[in-house]
């Protein structure tokens, strides 16, 4: 009798939600060892890297089950093509986690998998080399070097007469270094050689001694070491959060174990870096979209083998592998660029926080200005609530005062008052930030003789067509919700009128008023428009230095870069943020009214917040000025649970478009009796057009799913999701699934 055949189950990158089963190559022992690894299989015409996630061995399945049917008998399954991995890639906690977030996001393993992978990876590169390379002399080097013409070969060879030199201080040491040691190495005289790079390191500078609050939330910190415990570090800005990290990534490095820090996508500055890199005396990995496929592989594999110590990333640093963890850190938790909004819809914090559960660490997450829903846990006591009430050091807390511009004459969208007070800060020999979330010259085109404005032919709003914003002082148009640009006509098209006038202001009209009013010092627009790449936003701030000028921009400013002789914040056209449909958007507002506020007066400079308004006595502005941030969160918490909005309730959205209407709500249609078919405690909402109904062409449709219990909404979703997969007109639209949709 033949014996039964073992089955490699694989997850692949593609959208089906299941996985699939090959016969491993012939001539390998296929086992449990299996699972983890890399493969390359055939799939439809193409070939494909997937994961071993079980092995089948007869009819006994090992490993995890996903749910999977049967498999197919083995003997017509195909073979897949190649081994790739000599040992698991992903395994242990990683996985488990990555099983866990697949489960909880209802897609498809193999999606969630190749999201959480580095490109190279997930290409089927192998794991990448990690060594920092250093040149030293070789034994005829040691004895030539005195014999040497002097020029470059020379100059290196003396300096390696002192010992190896690893290539980042060659760097430093020596220009086009480079050169002489290709003519060395060509005579034997030297050689390159591979050291492990956390050999790189430079020695630790001491901080200042911690304050009594810092004090009491390091040592809480430290006393839950090794075993898994939440922390909400709820602190103004320069209240001293990133000392409090700083020594607790300390401890965790003399315990001989790794840290990771997720930091909001514009918040790693080089300035931050070169922060941890000084404090620590550790080597610093960074990891951020701005970096090379090459790059993020290194650092990924510096990860594995335990030779990062400490990485400070973005969004999918959360996926990096930590065999040591010791901590891991969230600055500025709140914010919305922790939250993946298209592909595997993740949210950052919240897999940090069920890896740190996995990985038995804590975790800090910090902030000025702490979302609702950690409010909420750590006023339940699942969090342990840190504070720092005061501004650590000399600095005092800004001023703010409201400008009620009613009926006042605007230039740019600015009244009289703040033009004043932007002239007296200058005077004074200040820096002034205005601050305006709106890129581009002027939000609307309109004609003044017949009343078209311009509009994008591919974009609506539920009650009409979306403007297109003006750019480069009004001689282009583009769209912000699809990327549509054109020129801008020289006549109305309708009409014909010559009348055509830009209405509003953006950031680039500002700083067009502000160059004419204040010509004796610089004005600088920082915005997506002035600033596409990383270094761009340093390299435009370190020339604006600390002389007198004006910084113009959209929320990029709100945090990053330090600007410690800052002494007024001017908040602009804020209006539109008080009365927007979005349950999310007070929220919002109110963290970047704060974080702006907060860029004021950090150092010994007493800082001063204007916010010009229509709406003086909104409730918004009269809670949060009378009772800062944490009146305002306890109002907004008592508001959402009268709604039954989160993070009372638990929110799942699903998306359709199509190019037409009828195409996408039936689908949805169809999702919502699978839903309504599966029961449970849920209200489903919908179809309804989403808040942008057509995008790019498209007409897109939404079905909101709501419950107050979590888990009633998840055990519909795995009950109805194959059914949902299955339908036939699930074949004609775009759909996805966002579970805990953060813009609805
Ligand atoms: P946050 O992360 O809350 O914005 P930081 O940790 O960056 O605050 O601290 C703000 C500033 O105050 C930094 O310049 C920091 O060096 C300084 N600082 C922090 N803690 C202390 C302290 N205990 N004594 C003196 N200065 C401090
Ligand atoms: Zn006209
Ligand atoms: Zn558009």
């Amino acid at each position: 009798m033949q014996s039964p055949q073992p089955v490699w189950r694989v997850a692949l990158p593609v959208p089906l939600a299941r996985l699939f089963d090959y016969r491993p190559p012939a001539g390998h022992a296929a086992s449990v060892a299996d699972i983890g690894r890399r493969v390359r299989v055939p799939f439809g015409s193409r070939e494909l890297v997937g994961l071993v996630v079980e092995v089948l061995v007869g009819v006994l399945a090992e490993g995890v089950g996903d749910g999977a049917a049967d498999s197919d008998a083995p003997a017509t399954l195909k073979p897949a093509s190649a081994l790739l991995d000599p040992t698991p890639l992903l395994h242990g906690e990683l996985l488990d986690s990555l099983r866990w977030l697949a489960r909880y996001s209802h897609a498809p393993l193999g999606e969630v998998l190749a999201t959480a992978l580095p490109t190279l990876l997930r290409h089927g590169e192998p794991l990448a080399d990690t060594h920092a390379w250093a040149w030293q002399l070789s034994e005829a080097g040691r004895t030539a070097r005195e014999r040497l013409r002097p020029g470059k070969p020379r100059r290196l060879a003396e300096l390696l007469h002192a010992g190896p030199r690893d290539e980042p201080a060659l760097d430093d040491a020596l220009d086009d270094w480079r050169g002489g040691a290709r003519a060395l190495a060509k005579r034997g005289l030297a050689e390159r050689v591979a050291v492990p790079a956390s050999r790189v390191a430079p020695s630790p500078q001491p901080g200042p001694p911690p304050n009594d609050e810092q004090r009491a939330a390091i040592d809480a910190v430290l006393a839950a070491r090794g075993r898994f415990a939440a922390f909400l570090l709820d602190g103004v800005t320069g209240s001293g959060k990133t000392e409090v990290y700083l020594h607790a990534i300390a401890d965790c490095l003399a315990r001989g174990k790794q840290a990771l820090v997720l930091v909001p996508e514009i918040g790693l500055t080089p300035q931050t870096l070169a922060r941890f890199r000084a404090r620590l005396g550790v080597p610093v990995h960074a990891l951020h979209s701005g970096l090379g496929d090459g790059e993020r592989a290194r650092t990924w594999a510096a990860c594995a083998r335990g030779e990062a110590r400490v990485v400070v990333g973005t969004r999918s640093a959360v996926f990096l592998p930590l065999p040591d963890a010791g901590l891991i850190v969230i600055d500025e938790e709140h914010d919305g660029s922790f939250k993946q909004l298209d592909g595997l819809r993740y949210h950052a914090r919240d897999f940090a926080l069920v890896r740190a559960k996995a990985l038995r660490v804590p975790i800090i997450l910090g902030s000025a200005t702490p979302s609702l829903e950690s409010l909420k846990n750590a006023q339940a006591e699942r969090y342990g609530h840190l504070r720092l009430r005061a501004r650590a050091g000399v600095a005092v807390p800004p001023t703010v005062r409201v400008v009620d511009v009613r009926k006042r004459p605007l230039e740019a969208g600015l009244s009289p008052e703040l033009l004043a007070a932007i002239g007296a800060a200058l005077d004074a020999g200040g820096q002034v930030l205005v601050f305006k979330n709106r890129r581009g010259y002027a939000p609307v085109l309109l004609c003044h003789d017949c009343g078209w404005s311009a509009q994008c032919n591919r974009c609506s709003t539920p009650t009409q067509g979306t403007p297109m914003t003006v750019h480069a002082g009004g001689r282009r148009l583009q769209c912000h919700h699809c990327g549509a640009r054109r020129p801008a006509p020289n006549a109305c098209p309708d009409c014909g009128g010559l009348a055509l006038q830009s209405q509003g202001a953006g950031t680039e009209r500002i700083e067009e008023a502000l160059n004419a009013r204040f010509p004796e010092v610089p004005v600088l627009r920082i915005d997506r428009g002035t600033t596409q790449r990383r270094d761009a936003l340093e390299g435009m701030l370190a020339t604006f230095g600390r002389d007198p000028g004006i910084l113009v921009g959209t929320q990029m400013l709100a945090k990053g870069h330090d600007l410690p002789n800052l002494t007024l914040v001017a908040v602009v056209g804020i209006d539109e943020g008080l009365f927007s449909a979005d349950f999310r958007a007070p929220e919002k507002l109110a963290q970047l009214l704060v974080q702006v506020a907060g860029r004021a007066g950090r150092a010994d400079k007493p800082g001063q917040v204007l916010l010009q308004t229509h709406h003086p006595q909104h409730p918004l502005l009269m809670t949060l000025l009378a009772g800062g941030y944490g009146a305002f969160a306890q109002a907004e918490l008592v508001q959402r649970e009268e709604a039954g909005f989160p993070p009372f309730a638990h929110l799942a959205l699903m998306r359709a478009e199509a190019k037409h209407a009828d195409v996408a709500n039936a689908f949805l249609q169809a999702a919502r009796a699978a839903l309504q078919a599966a029961g449970g405690e849920l209200e489903l909402n919908g179809p309804l057009p989403a808040p942008m109904p057509r995008r790019a062409g498209y007409q897109r449709l939404q079905l909101l799913l709501s419950s107050p219990d979590r888990r009633a909404l998840h055990a519909a979703l795995d009950a109805a999701l194959p059914v949902i997969y299955a339908l036939p007109e699930a074949r004609k639209v775009r759909w996805s699934l966002d579970v805990d949709p953060t813009d609805l």
